[in-house]
């Protein structure tokens, strides 16, 4: 989901808790950003003149500034702060936690690296995070829009419960929260959440309703119609940051799960389920617009002799390297699933014969010329793949006819391209 790329500061004067903060950021999968490390406040200075940090995990005191100065260092210069602390005492806590921190972590903690790793995921994801505003003051939009921005997230405003309705309907970008107003001419918050209840379930789209109002009821009321969460307008800043991150989470791990559900595990490329879920529809349409399809299926030659060379793990690299490969020359646009073991499909539509010709070629030429080299050793490997190209049948007709390409690839030789095609 990352699109950006980023780049994490981790300050402390202990190496052996920077080596262990780095780790615990690097083995985690969904952060995927460079990590920069410093151990002194002067090292610090030179490092932000040099790199635009997305987040900074920070220790509180470091030899050349023990009262948390590079705290205010990275704040003035916008970087959300995660502040890392020994046990200090509660004169200073309470100096760290007024100023603009997004989290106060104990490394005494066990849970401590957990915590750090959640907090960065958090803030990455963020920037990545598109939150509409609707309100019908200018004033309060810009008040939430101020708080928002804090968090480090896009701000889409709207004036009106319609034109709400509309950006969601129409933005190129993927909206999981909407912050609404309540008393608003026209069509009122409580009005707009039932509306977009009707498109966007709750795992999907996080509606909080955002309003002055004393009515006590208010606020069960719009829980009825579908919001997930209420603030008060007398909200703290501390109780506003809370409640959106929490909310963005939730959509995001619905999110999250149902990606896990649609992907292989080894390779992150598509299972096969997902891939007739997906295939199918794509099949429909293009029979009815009368355009040309291709579905490829690849094998890697002689694969046991990987896996019985050099056992298991090995085979396993060898795999992973397939999705490498077919990313760098496909779009994203083509459904390129792992099928099998070592056996791959790919869906793809809006090409014409020759491209596909030449475009398979290629992929086949990478892997002949492709060279593994981990764990102190070096291997290649050939690929045998089978195309069908045509227009009007259907997805389980195409994989039978494209298995039989590739195996009349696989006879005449392996490390071969055969295209089928009804044209
Ligand atoms: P051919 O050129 O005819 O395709 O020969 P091959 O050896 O590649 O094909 P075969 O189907 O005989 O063997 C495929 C092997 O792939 C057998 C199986 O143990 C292995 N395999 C399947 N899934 C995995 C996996 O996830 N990891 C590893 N390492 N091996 C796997
Ligand atoms: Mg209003
Ligand atoms: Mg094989
Ligand atoms: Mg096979």
């Amino acid at each position: 989901m990352q699109t950006e790329h980023r780049t994490i500061l981790v300050v402390d004067d202990s190496r052996v808790v920077l080596n262990m903060v780095k780790k615990s950021l690097f083995n985690c999968s969904e952060i995927n950003a460079d990590i920069v490390t410093a151990e002194s406040y002067e090292q610090t200075k030179t490092l932000i003149k040099h790199h635009n940090f997305q987040v900074a995990v920070l220790d509180v005191t470091l030899p050349d500034a023990q009262n948390g100065e590079v705290i205010d260092l990275l704040i003035a210069q916008n970087v959300p702060v995660i502040v890392l602390t020994g046990g200090i005492n509660h004169a200073s806590k309470n100096v760290i936690l007024q100023k603009d921190i997004v989290e106060y972590i104990t490394k005494s903690n066990p849970q401590s690296l957990n915590y750090i790793v959640t907090s960065v995921k958090r803030v990455l994801h963020n920037y990545d995070s598109y939150v509409l505003v609707v309100d019908d003051s200018k004033s309060v939009r810009n008040q939430t829009r101020k708080n928002l921005e804090k968090l480090h997230v896009h701000v889409i405003e709207a004036s009106s419960a319609q034109e709400a309705i509309d950006i969601l309907h129409t933005s190129k970008h993927y909206i999981p929260l909407v912050v609404t107003d309540y008393e608003m001419p026209n069509m009122n918050g409580m009005e707009l959440t039932l509306e977009l209840r009707q498109s966007y379930a709750k795992d999907r789209l996080a509606i909080i309703a955002l309003s002055g109002t004393e009515d006590s009821h208010i606020a069960t009321k719009f829980i009825r119609h579908g919001a997930n969460d209420f603030i008060n307008k007398a909200y703290t800043y501390e109780e506003f940051a809370v409640r959106i991150n929490v909310n963005l989470e939730l959509v995001d791990l619905f999110r999250q799960g149902k990606e896990t559900a649609s992907k292989d595990f080894l390779t992150g490329l598509y299972n096969r389920r997902f891939f007739f879920e997906s295939g199918v529809p794509i099949l429909q349409k293009a029979r009815r617009k009368k355009i040309f399809t291709a579905v490829a299926m690849i094998d890697i030659d002689h694969f046991k002799n990987i896996n019985d060379t050099y056992g298991h793990d090995v085979g396993d690299i060898a795999i992973k390297e397939v999705a490498n490969i077919l990313h760098k020359f496909l779009r994203t646009s083509d459904l390129i699933s792992r099928f099998g073991g070592e056996e791959f499909c790919i869906l793809l539509e809006d090409i014409s014969l020759e491209d596909l010709q030449e475009k398979f070629n290629q992929i086949r030429e990478a892997f002949e010329k492709n060279i593994i080299t981990k764990k102190n050793i070096s291997l290649s490997y050939t690929v045998s793949i089978g195309l069908i190209y045509c227009i009007g049948n259907r997805l389980e007709e195409m994989i039978t006819l494209s298995d039989k390409a590739l195996y009349e690839a696989k006879e005449s030789g392996r490390n071969q391209v055969v295209i089928h095609t009804n044209v």
